[in-house]
């Protein structure tokens, strides 16, 4: 009897357990999944409306500058073999994305970002030089002010350059700053006062104790791009805090309750 009872006491320990892990976010890599067969293009506007409208907690994109200095939304530095950042913006003017929308500007892609929940997770692309990263951190800040999205509930940075990040780190205390270049344990990265992680889920594989690493540091933990359901289970108990996925409702069918919303 009193076995039974120590069993049953420790199964409800272990649902209590269950209950109080933390919860794990979903980004939506470049606006949502599989965009393009649904009829809707990555790094569009739409496919921001698509993923703010099934609450998906954060929706990823990627900024690029033109060498007239605007702040553009795309995902590769070039567009049909032309350079983002030797080519006007109005180079662009004839290109249109895959569901037919021109190439957004930064502030119309805020437009859009104001109008949902979504946290914006905002990648600086890495430029040709120091400047024109410093230039489009400034910018992307003033952006965010206009839209009145400059709020660390309301977006978060990540970056592949350690001169963003670290420019980030100076110009917006307070906010997640996730480095995206695997190159660093995150012990390093804190180290440089970047607050948070955002790595391939290849560097967890190989180091699984960075994520232990990253929370003693009080860091938050991203891993992209996470679509297949033993990688997604894998990255879950792992006790990452955000997955960025082209398969979010996977993601989620996966997470049940544990979903941060
Ligand atoms: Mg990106």
């Amino acid at each position: 009897m009193r076995s039974i009872v120590k069993i049953a006491a420790a199964a409800a320990l272990l649902t209590l357990a269950a209950s109080c892990s933390p919860k794990v976010a979903i980004t939506a890599h470049r606006g949502y999944w599989n965009c393009e067969e649904a009829g809707y293009a990555e790094n569009s506007i739409k496919s921001l409306e698509l993923a703010q409208k099934n609450h998906f907690w954060g929706s990823e994109f990627d900024v690029h500058i033109t060498s007239d200095l605007v702040l553009v939304v795309h995902h590769d530095a070039t567009i049909k073999g032309k350079s983002i950042h030797t080519h006007d913006y109005a180079d662009f003017k004839d290109y249109r994305l895959k569901n037919g929308e021109k190439l957004p500007t930064l502030d119309e892609y805020l437009t859009q970002g104001e109008k949902g929940g979504t946290v914006l997770v905002f990648e600086l692309k890495k430029q040709i030089d120091k400047a024109h990263e410093d230039y489009m951190v400034d910018k992307s800040i003033e952006a965010l002010k206009a839209h009145g999205l400059f709020d660390p509930k309301k977006v978060i940075f990540i970056s592949f350059s350690r001169n963003i990040c670290e420019r980030i780190a100076a110009l917006c205390p307070g906010f997640t700053n996730q480095y995206l270049e695997k190159d660093l344990t995150p012990d390093e990265v804190i180290a440089k006062g970047i607050n948070g992680i955002d790595y391939h889920q290849s560097a967890f594989v190989e180091h699984p104790e960075w994520v232990g690493q990253a929370h003693k540091n009080k860091m938050s933990v991203n891993v992209w791009t996470v679509n297949k359901k033993e990688d997604i289970q894998k990255m879950i108990d792992l006790g990452v805090d955000c997955i960025t996925t082209n398969e979010p409702l996977l993601v989620r069918e996966l997470l049940g309750g544990k979903e941060k919303k």
